[in-house]
């Protein structure tokens, strides 16, 4: 699933190559992925005006057209863009496309069908995204502040912080040295001071192997969706901690998710 380094770079690629485009044609080719797709009438209001740009909240990618309503797309599990030549044959798992301005066709394709497509207004309320200056160890340590729920199942909460999926909580709480089953409300201090940082880490980190692993110019593919991300604990049941070089890295499920970590290492 693209978490939100991924969605990052793939945002940059589509502000690239669509700013100043316009869409002409909207060809719906399914009614509804996670939600109904809308069809070519409800999208007039964004054909034939100017891409002005293309930003991220969270894991959510917002087409603004300088009006009030945009085009917001999330790519959920398998979603991802191709942007072809108006010649080229219709790809596999279509649900959106839109002929532009430019010649192009850009495509929108799902076949799982988790995603989502929207014609919306900005968010009045932007949930804080785990970045330098934005997500605060007072802001976390208020979050946690006598809750039962797991440590893992706060900071994956995305009202509570936006755009950290289970690979990279599963990977900042192991760089913090926090056991993921935790109850949030036993955590001590500078502990929260500790996930703060590698929350921060771990997606400063990926985004910035993403950016480099395409250069200065990402592409918008499957590739710039998906990396191949190296990983600590995640995905790393049986296998000996890199870090200690003693234990298995265990697996425990919270809220239905499969959560690895290093029982030394984590506590
Ligand atoms: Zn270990």
């Amino acid at each position: 699933m693209p978490e939100l380094p991924e969605v990052n770079t793939l945002v940059t690629a589509l502000s690239r190559r669509l700013r100043g485009d316009s869409i002409i044609a909207w060809q719906r080719r399914s009614p509804k992925l996670r939600g109904p797709i809308p069809d070519s009438t409800e999208a007039g209001v964004l054909t034939d005006r100017k891409i002005v740009d293309i930003r991220r909240i969270a894991k959510s990618i917002y087409f603004d057209f300088g009006c009030s309503q945009l085009l917001k797309v999330h790519l959920g599990m398998t979603g991802y863009f191709l942007l072809t030549s108006e010649s080229c044959p219709e790809a596999k798992h279509a649900h959106l496309m839109l002929r532009l301005a430019s010649g192009q066709m850009l495509t929108f394709c799902d076949s799982r069908r988790f995603g989502s497509i929207e014609i919306t207004s900005w968010p009045d309320k932007v949930v804080v995204e785990p970045f330098k200056s934005k997500l605060t160890a007072t802001y976390l340590a208020t979050a946690c502040n006598s809750r039962q729920c797991s440590i893992k199942a706060l900071i994956m909460d995305q009202h509570i912080i936006a755009g950290l999926g289970n690979i990279y909580a599963s990977e900042a709480l192991f760089k913090a040295g926090i056991r993921p089953d935790r109850s949030a409300g036993s955590l001590k201090p500078t502990e929260i001071k500790k996930l703060c940082s590698a929350c921060i880490a771990v997606i400063d980190a990926a985004i910035k192997a993403g950016n480099a692993s395409f250069g200065d110019k990402p592409e918008i593919d499957r590739g710039t969706t998906h990396f191949a991300i190296e990983t600590c604990v995640y995905d790393q049941q049986n296998q000996i901690c890199q870090k200690c070089q003693k234990s298995k890295i265990a697996m425990v499920r919270i809220s239905g998710r499969s959560s690895c970590f290093c029982p030394t290492c984590q506590k």
